[in-house]
């Protein structure tokens, strides 16, 4: 079993003040996520809205632990998160955020969200291209969307052994994210990094990361 404590104190130390770690307890029991908070940690990731609700009712008391959403949100489970997630990293679609702001509305919230970025050869991976992303921020629909929160911009990068690869998609993911202007506002949040490419993420200047097995161990 892994030692959650020591793993995550671990990596906390490697990594700057200002970059927050988003640590990605997916497939993990819920006495690992005790494990990380008892250390202090409050930031936790999930891909599957099911596994997330499901754990967030378990750990309800604790209402200061921060849920993010990192994976493929289907629009038919948005009405499931939007009154307790702190944060939707895998927004790859018009028609979802769309959903997103319809149903933070209904809930009174406004929803804090990134655009996940296609970044990776990997046909697989969701996400906008650039033109996309401009299109969209630029939409009149966008314009009205008042109950969302574009933070910024999430991305995978291709899972390789050649850096220099890795370290051009993440160059591409900070131009856009330096260069993006929604609603007239800079974005904040660029969420790039995870096990085995956080130290080229942050060398590209990530300022959040999300990591999963270093913390918990592999998984199944
Ligand atoms: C699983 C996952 C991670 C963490 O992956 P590790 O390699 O275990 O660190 C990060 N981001 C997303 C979107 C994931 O699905």
């Amino acid at each position: 079993m892994a030692d959650v404590a020591q793993n995550l104190a671990k990596i906390l130390e490697e990594i700057p003040k200002d970059v927050t770690l988003v640590a990605v307890s997916k497939t993990k029991p819920v006495s690992d996520i005790q494990a990380a908070l008892n250390i202090g940690h409050l930031h936790f990731g999930e891909n599957k809205v099911q596994e997330l609700t499901g754990k967030q009712e378990e750990l309800a008391d604790r209402k200061d632990l921060k849920w993010h959403m990192i994976g493929h949100l289907q629009r038919n489970k948005v009405k499931y998160l939007v009154d307790f997630v702190h944060l939707i990293h895998s927004v790859d679609s018009p028609r979802l955020l769309k959903e997103i702001n319809k149903r933070s509305r209904n809930a009174g919230v406004v929803t804090n969200c990134l655009l996940q970025v296609h970044i990776a050869e990997e046909e697989s991976k969701y996400g906008f291209d650039e033109q996309e992303l401009n299109e969209l921020v630029n939409s009149e629909a966008f314009q009205g969307y008042e109950h969302v929160n574009i933070k910024g911009l999430m991305g995978m990068a291709t899972f390789t052994e050649d850096h220099q690869k890795v370290a051009r998609e993440f160059k591409s993911l900070r131009s856009l994210f330096e260069n993006l202007e929604v609603k007239g506002n800079k974005l904040e949040i660029l969420s790039m990094g995870m096990s085995n490419d956080y130290k080229i993420a942050l060398d590209e200047g990530s300022n959040m990361l999300r990591i999963g097995s270093n913390i918990f161990g592999e998984r199944n």
